[in-house]
């Protein structure tokens, strides 16, 4: 299958057409200076495909390079014009990519409107992150406001170089614990603990972690405090030096190039020796570092340009890490040559307990490859659209009469914030559930009023209340236990009302037109990425024109599969997605 790679940066494209199953690119070309060489990216995308298209080659799809995916994208993804939207919408944390990866996106869908075009993230890879190894020490709110935390990137490079790296040990990725340095202009570490990345080093943006070619990586941020005090550095200025005049580039004075760095160095020059130095250093650094997050580490990979070619740096990196049973063997180093045949070479001793390995990456094959999985599995079932994640915590609906009763004669309930589904609300009111056995105090109530009274609980709540409440969809509330409400104006003892609410998807027409799926239809759900995949069945859907696509889980539900807890009483967007499966 062949698969058409565009990698659309501000100023160049780089395409290729490449074998997804081998890797190999049939054809590649790169436009430089656009803006100079050509007018604008749609001008490059059709002088690129000018060169490529041709000989009978057949393209299947098309599968774009996207820097930054936020906390929208996870996984490979069909792109559409609302895809498009959001890659924009993230320009913001990635101001140089973004926005040129979606001009590339746009050029490309209007040149080849037939194709199916995906887009692949650098920090999907990462999206696994634990959520301590994701938060900066930041004030909270300041950093969900912008969405301020770690996302790593060279996802495709380290997830590739993974299971390359398992795969030559003869081992499952899923019971390895691999440290992946992929060392190029740009670099960046990640600790891949049982397939999944657990910490990377390049954070909110690419400039965090190891030294690179022209970015300073690692930094004080009293740094750049002072550099704007005692430089009187304004913010590009910061940004130009930190991004361009850093690194490799700041330290030796000469160059961003290793092999110059290298020869300089091995002639004396002083600057270019302390920069292999820092370099080597910080990179150490990580690697003892991740060792101890993942307690142990059986593979450490070296990849890219520095990590494949330069001995030099990979000695320097991997002495003294015998106290993590690495190895290294000299001659093996030294010899160690890789490429598309032969994409793996091991740099450690026989006796060593960790593997050492230089792996060739291809990011341009871990792109294609990305694609094709998704088109593979769009001609298989043609519900590839995913489905946006929301956790339903436990809640309250009420009717005005109930609020009356609990809040004061004459209440209203009152907004506390607006939820995905449109009209809903979760109120600033909240009350206590006294249950036979126990009480659960300050449940949010959801507005707006309801005909009648209902409460939405997971079943852990019921073994805690100390009651047993049906499965139910919502607004079924016939024959179901009672309970008492405590509010701060009085106490209400309800007959009945209470219910595990039946997990279900709210749709548009339009959506359940795409899934080929009708209101009250009963569908099953796959649920992975979190690393506890779970298919979730009896799931119903409910089609109405009021309605957003949204799957609805109860806590007790999103534990088990994983997924990222809600704030208590609302109903909150996981930022995670569902795929409908066919049943059967
Ligand atoms: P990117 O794709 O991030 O632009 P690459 O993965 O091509 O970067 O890596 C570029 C880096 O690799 C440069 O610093 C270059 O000097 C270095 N490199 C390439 N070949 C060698 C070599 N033989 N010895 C040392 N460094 C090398």
């Amino acid at each position: 299958m062949h698969i058409l790679v565009v990698n659309c940066g501000s100023s160049s494209l780089k395409a290729s057409i490449v074998d997804a199953v081998s890797g190999q690119a049939i054809s590649a070309s790169t436009i430089e200076r656009i803006g100079e060489t050509v007018p604008n990216h749609a001008a490059a995308i059709d002088a690129a495909l000018a060169t490529l298209v041709g000989d009978g080659v057949e393209i299947r799809g098309v599968g774009h390079r996207v820097v930054h995916g936020g906390e929208f994208f996870s996984r490979p993804t069909v792109i559409d014009d609302a895809v498009v939207e959001k890659i924009e919408a993230l320009t913001p944390l990635a101001p140089l990519h973004n926005p040129a990866n979606a001009q590339g996106i746009r050029a490309a869908r209007a040149a080849l409107p037939h194709l199916t075009h995906v887009a692949v993230f650098d920090t999907a890879f990462h999206s696994t992150l634990p959520n301590r190894a994701k938060h900066y020490a930041l004030p909270e709110k300041l950093a969900k406001k912008h969405g301020i935390r770690r996302y790593g990137f060279h996802g495709p490079s380290h997830g590739y170089v993974a299971n390359l790296a398992a795969e030559f040990l003869e081992a499952k990725l899923q019971d390895l614990r691999v440290i992946t340095c992929h060392l190029g202009n740009g670099a960046s570490v990640a600790a891949v603990e049982y397939g999944r990345s657990v910490e990377t080093s390049m954070g909110l943006t690419p400039l965090e972690g190891l030294v690179m070619g022209t970015r300073s990586g690692d930094l004080d941020p009293g740094a750049l405090l002072f550099l704007a005090r005692e430089e009187g550095l304004d913010i590009d200025g910061i940004d130009h030096l930190l991004n361009r005049e850093s690194g490799l580039k700041g330290l030796s004075g000469v160059s961003n190039d290793m092999r110059d760095i290298e020869e300089r160095a091995a002639e004396g020059d002083r600057d270019c020796r302390m920069a292999l130095n820092v370099f080597a250093h910080r990179l150490r650094k990580y690697i003892g570092a991740y060792a101890a997050v993942m307690g142990g580490v059986d593979a450490i990979v070296f990849t890219a340009g520095i990590g494949e070619n330069s001995a030099l740096l990979r000695h320097r990196a991997a002495q003294r890490l015998d106290f993590l049973g690495a190895r290294l063997d000299p001659d093996a180093n030294r010899d160690a040559r890789v490429g598309p045949d032969a994409p793996v070479a091991e740099i450690s001793t026989r006796r060593s307990r960790c593997s050492l390995l230089v792996v060739a990456t291809n990011e341009a094959h871990a792109i294609a490859r990305g694609t094709a999985d998704i088109l593979l599995e769009k001609d298989k079932v043609d519900t590839q659209r995913t489905i946006p994640l929301a956790i339903s915590a436990r809640h309250v609906h009420l009717t005005q009469e109930a609020v009356e009763v609990l809040f004061g004669v004459g209440h209203a309930l009152t907004v506390y914030k607006e939820i995905s589904q449109p009209g809903q609300f979760a109120c600033v009111e909240k009350v206590d559930l006294i249950g036979p056995k126990r009480t659960i105090e300050g449940v949010r109530v959801l507005g707006p009023t309801r005909p009648a009274c209902q409460i939405e609980i997971s079943r852990t709540d019921e073994f805690h209340l100390g009651m047993d409440a049906p499965i139910r969809n919502s607004g079924d509330v016939a024959n179901s236990p009672g309970i008492t409400l405590q509010g701060p104006a009085g106490r209400l003892t309800l007959t009945e009302g209470v219910i595990q609410a039946r997990r279900h998807i709210h749709m548009h027409p339009d959506d359940a037109a795409y899934f080929g799926v009708q209101d009250r239809d009963v569908v099953e759900v796959e649920v992975d990425g979190g690393g506890r995949d779970l298919i979730f069945g009896d799931v119903l859907v409910r089609v109405k024109s009021s309605y957003v696509l949204e799957m609805h889980l109860d806590t007790d539900e999103a534990n088990a599969a994983n997924v990222m807890r809600g704030q208590q009483g609302l109903l909150s967007a996981t930022g995670r997605d569902v795929r409908l499966r066919r049943k059967g």
